[in-house]
């Protein structure tokens, strides 16, 4: 099946007893037995499995191209589950524009659990190799990134990553393109993470992550870990997430035309200096974007000259915002910067909108 189909299908199956199209919102914790520990389907306990969870688990992995889906809480406890893969003293390499949240869970609280962390520029696939250590267990990066969509070569950096002594596990934080535009699974990546907050939920409305792999033992692992640490999302928001993505498709297309549009208004703006999306040949890495995404998504980041995805257009300052938590840190964020989470609604009401807030800017 093709990704729209999937979108809307995976993982889900009308109901064997009405008919229900839509998997139900299973509110229970726990489940009656057919006998003592004979749980009906392998049901016993929510924070374990859930049938609503588990269709929306099943729906990330088809999207992804994986076999194994892992739906959290947040996009950070997601983050934080994969991580608790490593033992003290191991390292990794992280790229040095992650999200503003993930660096603070590496750098101010994993840290203390005597995990090493160094931060590289990952666009440059060469940065990559020269930081690997023989302590380097995983690779974790962001391709676009948040707010400065730099994009990595995720096949290249795979291949290096891969070839080192350790075979570290190489991530992808695959938020900001969603599996509708990149598939890091089929570049190389052994684990993709999302906030499922952003694009998956779609409407502003759901806090939540996901993980997926390719690899059963991998996958075991992670199961083990969703449950024994137990930052699982509860029933309502998987439900929301698997509507969500019924048409993510179709909105990141919307995203992505409303953004270009956007894009051609900014480049001849004269307030701002600099503007920054993946697509447009002005992107340092815009080829490689090309050839490792459908379309350049919804973001535009750009800097004003004197000195932030639901189906909403969101702006934002991340330096005095979203990316408070990185303020002095090697992940400062210029404070003239502007996000610009570019919505579904109509083109022209945008331009219109952003033409007048610049004329007063
Ligand atoms: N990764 C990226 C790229 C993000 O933008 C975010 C949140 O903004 C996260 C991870 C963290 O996700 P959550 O806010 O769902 O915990």
């Amino acid at each position: 099946m093709k990704f729209e189909t999937l979108a809307i299908h995976a993982g889900q199956e009308p109901d064997p007893n009405n008919g229900a199209v839509m998997t139900p919102v299973y509110l229970t914790s726990t489940y009656m037995q057919d006998g003592v520990a004979k749980p009906r389907q392998g049901y016993e306990y929510s924070r374990t499995m859930n049938p609503t969870r588990k269709a929306l688990q099943d729906c990330l992995a088809a999207l992804e191209g994986g076999n194994y889906g892992l739906a959290f809480a947040s996009g950070l406890a997601a983050t934080d589950t994969v991580l608790r893969l490593l033992n003290a003293d191991d390292h990794v390499l992280a790229g040095n524009d992650v999200y503003g949240g993930t660096f603070r869970l590496f750098d101010k609280v994993l840290r203390r659990f005597k995990l090493d962390f160094t931060f590289a520029d990952t666009t440059d696939p060469e940065s990559v190799a020269e930081a690997l250590t023989p302590s380097t267990r995983l690779v974790w990066l962001e391709t676009p990134t948040n707010p400065f969509l730099r994009i990595t070569d995720i096949r290249a950096v795979s291949e290096i990553v891969h070839s080192h002594e350790n075979k570290p596990l190489l991530i992808v934080d695959n938020t900001f393109a969603t599996p509708y535009l990149q598939r890091p699974l089929e570049l190389g990546a052994d684990i993709v993470v999302h906030s499922m907050t952003k694009y998956l939920g779609g409407h502003s409305d759901v806090v939540g992550g996901a993980v997926i792999v390719k690899d059963k033992e991998l996958a075991e692992r992670l199961a083990f870990l969703q449950n024994a640490v137990g930052a699982v999302p509860g029933p309502m928001d998987c439900f929301l997430v698997l509507r969500g993505i019924k048409t993510l498709p179709i909105r990141m297309d919307r995203h992505a035309d409303n953004a270009v549009a956007i894009v051609e208004f900014l480049e001849e703006h004269p307030k701002v200096s600099k503007f920054l999306y993946p697509f447009h040949e002005s992107h340092p890495q815009h080829k490689i974007a090309q050839q490792q995404m459908k379309n350049g998504g919804g973001i535009i980041s750009f800097i004003m000259k004197q000195g932030g995805g639901g189906v909403e257009s969101l702006i934002e300052v991340p330096a005095a915002m979203t990316h408070l938590s990185v303020a002095g840190s090697q992940l400062d964020v210029d404070p003239g910067l502007v996000r610009l989470s570019v919505g579904i609604e109509n083109k022209d009401d945008l331009l219109e909108d952003i033409k007048q807030a610049l004329d007063k800017a």
